[in-house]
């Protein structure tokens, strides 16, 4: 668990502003979700949080530790992508266990993660399979598996579940929830999918732009939006 903080934070691809002085403050423990229309900075700036995109300005601090300049690995954090590209030739278990088998961990240890992991995903029975015996959402849950493993202090989601149907995001929101709960950590959830967002957040970042728009608990935002944009996102009329 810890807490993140960006200090003015931003981002430039060449002369285009695309994430604009950025602060926020995410508590240890906290379910955030970032929220925002497609091309708004969300994904940059879950990136600049994990590691896999540089800063232009600002500073970032994980548990108090400035990582604004950390390589991804020494950040303590984990990401999980939308496109979950498992290894298809691997099993379950060895994809699971892949990043760890590369830290060369020891055995003991990665039997023991990768059997919690799998215990708290309701993988247990698939450990032997490959992806493409799997559902979506058991493919889905692999990816999370190979997040938790690694015993991040805070998880970092994009959009994990807009590849899958309508149905199984339902359930896989719920999956979610309930993680967050076993686990406790930080995580940080990109969406732009409002339900999502309202369903799932202890707070609500929305951005417009590359710019935080206002910040709230779900219920501060669908009644007391700051503004006609976060009305019309968030849904409630104004
Ligand atoms: P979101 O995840 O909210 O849809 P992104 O963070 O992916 O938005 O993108 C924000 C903006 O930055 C978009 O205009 C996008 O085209 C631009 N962008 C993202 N990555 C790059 C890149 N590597 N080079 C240039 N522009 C980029
Ligand atoms: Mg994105």
């Amino acid at each position: 668990m810890a807490r993140v903080e960006l200090k003015q934070v931003s981002k430039s691809f060449g002369s285009t502003d695309v994430i604009r002085d950025v602060s926020l403050s995410i508590e240890e423990g906290e379910f955030a979700v970032f929220v925002g229309p497609s091309g708004c900075g969300k994904s940059t700036l879950l990136r600049m949080i994990a590691g896999l995109e540089e800063t232009s300005g600002g500073e970032i601090f994980i548990g108090g530790d400035d990582v604004t300049d950390a390589e991804p690995a020494d950040r303590g954090v984990a990401m999980v992508f939308q496109s979950y590209a498992l290894y298809p030739h691997m099993t379950v278990a060895d994809n699971m266990s892949f990043g760890l088998r590369m830290a060369h961990r020891p055995k003991e240890e990665i039997a023991s993660k990768v059997g919690r992991a799998a215990k708290i995903l309701q993988l247990e029975d698939y450990l032997q399979r490959k992806p493409a015996q799997l559902s979506g959402g058991q493919r889905q849950r692999v990816a999370i598996g190979r997040a938790i493993v690694r015993d991040p202090k805070v998880f970092l989601f994009d959009e994990p579940l807009s590849n899958l149907d309508a149905e199984l995001r339902v359930q896989m929101r719920v999956e979610l929830a309930k993680l967050h709960r076993v686990l406790g950590n930080t995580m940080i959830y990109v969406t732009h999918d409002q339900t999502e967002a309202l369903t799932m957040a202890d707070r609500i970042v929305v951005l417009r732009s590359g710019r935080i728009e206002q910040i709230g608990t779900p219920q501060d935002l669908y009644q007391d939006p700051d503004n006609a944009f976060v009305a019309g996102f968030i849904g409630s009329p104004r």
